[in-house]
């Protein structure tokens, strides 16, 4: 690892003397920071990025809750670092904004909506989608990457596994190969694309990691962000889909791989007690419903 840093060094340096440009690519593989020295973002901002309704939630809760509807929260954020702005995940598209309908990843199982679209939660902070500097994705399916294409300016971040994933031969689970033709779709090929391999320190500085947690699907990641007053918070995306799946390991039948996706919930344990963190869950209805929303902001 010393070799490591020797190199990255002046490349984060420079990053940081050149700006928006080379800020765009200054994002390196490392090892996840150490909690006593990490630096810190300035702000974490939550974006309402949709709702869904699901009519079985055994889906989620394999052999319990079957035929039970279940609603889920879809959640977006946004870090303030610096000058430099990044967005996790990209919710439900803006085009099913207000749709009475909905739309679906899945429509014999599941129906999102949008109450409000992510450029105009944006322009409420002075934002507007171009100023976004990289949009990370913790992975492909449709209601995390429905507005990719809104941020052409923007360097997407996705692990190198889960971009090859959307492009590899169907499977047996006609949902999943369902859900990666959505993901090719929606995808497309972003202009500025850097595929990740493994724990990824964005800033260079041990503020934003993006960390993988596979399982739910193969190239799944999570994000630790580090906030002065805040300390750690980890953003999960969809390592679990609740508090209670994550307490008892229980893995939805959607998951690409069940032994990973215990190993990924096991390791988001482990994080959250080095790093004292809290753990944001992404579609946690009830949790979501209790954290700040934009214009407020965790710092
Ligand atoms: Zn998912």
């Amino acid at each position: 690892m010393k070799l490591r840093s020797c190199v990255f060094a002046p490349v984060v340096v420079l990053a940081a003397w050149l700006g928006w440009a080379a800020a765009s690519t200054a994002a390196t593989t490392a090892t996840l920071p150490d909690p006593a020295r990490a630096g810190f973002a300035d702000r974490l901002y939550r974006l309402d990025c949709g709702r869904s309704l699901a009519n079985d939630e055994s889906v989620w809760t394999p052999g319990e809750n079957v035929g039970k509807p279940i609603e889920f929260s879809s959640t977006c954020w946004l870090i303030k670092h610096g000058g430099t702005w990044l967005i996790w995940d990209t919710g439900v598209p803006e085009s099913a904004l207000n749709d009475p309908k909905g739309w679906s990843t899945l429509p014999q199982l599941i129906v999102y909506h949008l109450d409000q679209s992510i450029s105009g939660q944006l322009s409420a902070i002075g934002l507007t989608p171009d100023d976004i500097h990289y949009v990370a994705i913790s992975h492909t399916h449709g209601d995390h990457i429905g507005n990719v294409a809104l941020f052409p300016k923007a360097t997407v971040l996705i692990q190198r596994v889960e971009y090859a994933w959307i492009r590899s031969p169907d499977g047996p689970n006609a949902n999943v190969n369902q859900l990666k033709a959505l993901a090719r779709k929606l995808m497309g090929s972003p202009k500025h694309l850097q595929l990740l391999d493994g724990n990824t320190d964005v800033f260079g500085d041990g503020s934003v990691t993006l960390f993988p947690t596979p399982g739910h699907t193969p190239g799944s990641q999570s994000l630790l962000v580090h906030l002065k007053q805040s300390g750690f918070i980890i953003l999960s995306g969809d390592v679990a889909h609740s508090a209670a799946n994550l307490r008892n390991d229980v893995v939805p039948s959607l998951n690409t791989d069940k032994a990973a996706s215990v190993t990924s919930m096991e390791n988001v344990k482990v994080m959250m007690d080095r790093y004292h963190a809290q753990l944001f869950i992404n579609h946690d209805k009830a949790q979501t419903d209790t954290l700040k929303i934009l214009p407020a902001f965790y710092d």
